[in-house]
């Protein structure tokens, strides 16, 4: 796609929403650190749903760690992957205990060496928390940018700098969130709704036949 179409896209996607945020609901900075690790292959549905009870237990690091590991992972049965999420939850409250005063480290590198957390964790916590232009990219973000064009990426890592490439600077630090939300209720993996899609008209896939 040429950049000016990237541009007018985006633009696009501004009009609709101006404002798009996260769906995963959430107290303090923790919270929602605890929300994004139980979000991996996971809706952000589930994860309310589970955090509507276990939010006062998980605020900090130290309440994490007074809950223990057994209690927590049987909170969290309800949500795929749960005994490793659990355990990474356990494990990086602790690390954040003993070396960071017990805050978040808002550094993309000390970030990706917290257990569970990788980069599209690190990128999503350090927009939301630390109002940087990043790009996330997840699964939502990898197959509507492929079917709009916006780059032929096979992983979500060189799909990352593609979109730091033909992205305005602008709006990276929305651009996830309006991938993840088109992708969760328009262009979906099974049944994309391209006739009623407001970027259809930018669109590689539509234009192309093959949605
Ligand atoms: S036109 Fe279809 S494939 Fe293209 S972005 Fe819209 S919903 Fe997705």
């Amino acid at each position: 796609m040429e950049k000016s179409d990237v541009a007018a896209l985006f633009q696009s996607f501004e009009r609709q929403n101006p404002r798009p945020q996260t769906e995963l609901i959430y107290t303090t900075p923790f919270s929602f650190l605890v929300s994004v690790i139980l979000s991996a292959q996971a809706t952000d549905k589930s994860v309310n749903k589970v955090m509507e009870t276990l939010r006062p237990k998980v605020e900090t690091p130290e309440a994490v760690l007074a809950v223990g590991l057994p209690a927590l992972t049987e909170s969290l049965k309800s949500i795929n992957y749960f005994q490793n999420k659990a355990k990474n939850i356990v494990t990086l409250s602790k690390i954040l205990v003993e070396h960071f005063q017990s805050c978040i480290p808002l550094n993309f590198s000390e970030l990706v060496k917290l257990p569970g957390v990788g980069r599209k964790t690190a990128n999503v916590l350090l927009v939301e928390l630390a109002q940087e232009e990043r790009i996330a990219v997840d699964t939502h973000v990898l197959r509507v940018s492929q079917r709009l064009g916006l780059s032929g990426a096979q992983t979500p890592e060189t799909l990352e700098r593609d979109l730091y490439d033909v992205v305005p600077r602008v709006f990276w630090s929305r651009t996830n969130h309006w991938l993840v939300l088109h992708g969760r209720y328009v262009c979906t993996a099974r049944n994309p709704q391209c006739s009623s899609c407001f970027v259809k008209g930018f669109c590689k896939s539509f234009q192309e036949g093959l949605s």
